[in-house]
């Protein structure tokens, strides 16, 4: 039964790094509500169109992958499934990373995203349940299965006067570590309390407060960052 089990797992996690790469941008695309085409995945991933496509054909092959007719790519319910399984390793690893060995919460997106591709099943099921099976990652990221809580809302969406508290830096944001460690100075992490003081639309900016200063966030960043409105008492 054990046996079986694996062996359906393991024939899972045989696809290519690549390939993993593809589908889990994709999961994220498709999480954050933004439309997946081929030109989305060449800038996200850095490759030429060309290659995307030669990439996106094989994918559609293997059954992982619909192309739309508005070019839209959709994930099939296999590479749905996939997808799932390597956003879990890697929010997994940034845990064990940042809780277990230590390494700031600002830079582990890094490290996960090398060990994300090496770890079997039985790692991954070993490590889920010394870990006590953890239901977020260090950004707040929940794991495939969890959602954030439905009155969530991004930091631009937040009205000034207003206290939140910080549920979840987004994905997208965790790839420049210079911009994570500006949050981590400024204590903008999950679980943290700021004052909203004002959103200023000539400097495009919304500006913070919190028991350790004052900090401001361009739009774009505030765009990615997800909130939890405090009640006022
Ligand atoms: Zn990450
Ligand atoms: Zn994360």
């Amino acid at each position: 039964m054990l046996t079986s089990n694996f062996n359906e797992e393991n024939s899972m996690t045989e696809h290519s790094q690549v390939i993993e790469e593809y589908l889990l941008t994709l999961y994220k695309l498709n999480r954050a509500g933004d439309l997946a085409k081929a030109v989305t995945l060449a800038k996200r991933l850095d490759t030429s169109p060309p290659t995307v496509h030669a990439t996106i054909s094989r994918m559609q092959r293997d059954g992982l992958v619909e192309v739309k007719k508005s070019k839209e790519l959709v994930l099939t319910k296999e590479g749905q499934k996939i997808a799932e399984d390597i956003a879990y390793r890697h929010n997994l690893s940034e845990y064990f990373l940042c809780n277990t060995l230590g390494i700031p919460w600002y830079e582990v997106h890094q490290h996960a995203h090398r060990l994300e591709h090496a770890m079997t099943p039985i790692v991954v099921q070993k490590l889920a349940e010394f870990l006590g099976k953890p239901e977020f990652c260090p950004h707040g990221t929940p794991m495939p299965g969890t959602n954030l809580p439905e009155n969530t809302i991004t930091l631009m969406e937040s009205k000034p006067g207003t206290t939140v508290e910080i549920a979840m830096i987004g994905e997208a944001l965790e790839d420049s570590v210079d911009l994570m460690k500006i949050l981590h100075e400024h204590r903008i992490m999950p679980g943290n309390l700021h004052k909203v003081l004002e959103k200023t639309e000539v400097m495009r900016t919304v500006s913070l407060e919190s028991k350790d200063g004052t900090s401001s966030l361009p739009f774009h960043v505030a765009e990615k960052i997800f909130v939890l409105e405090v009640p006022k008492d």
